[in-house]
């Protein structure tokens, strides 16, 4: 599969036809209603997509080794038979956007639209997914999106332990390479998968982990959740302003 190097967004296979500028449809609608974003948090953070007033340049940028080594690790990849899934994909599903922002989001799998169109969150859950980012005050571009399965698992189960296991290694070379200042884990599976966890992501949700003993990991719920409990929206953008103030101390306080 091959890259989109040059516009910085190197998640993005080139052969797919893109509906925005850079991938899928961009989102429509409001971001979330003042209801849903109404934090319970001080007033001075209410505004949370505005306490990271501008969208701010990279953090992260690569160098051109590590994006190709992005490149043939998504070929490589792309003719996977490590595990059952790989029988019933139209393709894999390898990842989306440039990781500059410093920020990786990880899901579970891919579902129809993403086997459909080869690239993870690209239908309502993505949306919506696409619309948190805005509200961070994050391009959509500059946010990594992957998942910890790449190929579509049959009726869109969960992916259960082998397959979850055979597959690990591809997004641990992936995260090892983009060295993500945050990353999110969306849902149970995406925790388990990181953290080797299967505590519910209701108790974990809003808690900083580590992954790999070193990348902050934020856990919240999965956008599909989201869509079937908007009450629960408001936790999330909670979580989701606790990572932009992480990503601020990373642009504040860059390592030397
Ligand atoms: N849900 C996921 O977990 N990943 C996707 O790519 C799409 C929906």
């Amino acid at each position: 599969m091959e890259l989109l190097q040059g516009s910085g967004a190197w998640g993005v296979p080139r052969d797919v036809a893109p509906a925005g500028p850079s991938g899928a449809a961009r989102p429509k609608g409001p971001i979330l209603t003042a209801e849903e974003a109404r934090p319970t948090r001080p007033p001075a953070v209410i505004d949370g997509a505005a306490a990271v007033a501008h969208v701010p340049g990279p953090i992260v940028r690569l160098p051109q080794a590590d994006l190709a080594r992005l490149t043939a690790l998504a070929d490589e990849t792309s003719s996977c038979t490590r595990c059952a899934l790989h029988a019933g994909r139209t393709q894999t599903v390898f990842a989306r956007g440039s990781g500059a922002s410093g920020l990786v989001f990880v899901g579970e799998g891919p579902g129809e639209e993403e086997d459909r169109q080869g690239l993870p969150f690209v239908g309502p859950a993505g949306q919506l997914l696409d619309r948190m980012v805005q509200a961070m005050q994050l391009s959509r571009d500059d946010v990594y999106v992957c998942n910890i399965v790449k190929c579509r698992p049959p009726k869109n189960r969960k992916p259960d332990l082998e397959e979850m296991s055979r597959c690990m290694p591809f997004l641990d070379e992936q995260l090892a390479l983009l060295q993500p200042r945050v990353i999110v884990a969306l849902g149970a599976t995406a925790v388990q998968g990181l953290l080797g966890t299967s505590e519910g992501i209701t108790r974990l949700r809003g808690q900083w982990k580590l992954y790999r003993g070193k990348v902050p990991v934020m856990p919240t719920f999965h956008p599909a959740y989201l869509l079937r409990t908007p009450a629960a929206k408001r936790e999330v953008w909670k979580d989701l302003q606790e990572v932009s103030r992480q990503l601020q101390s990373h642009r504040e306080n860059p390592p030397k």
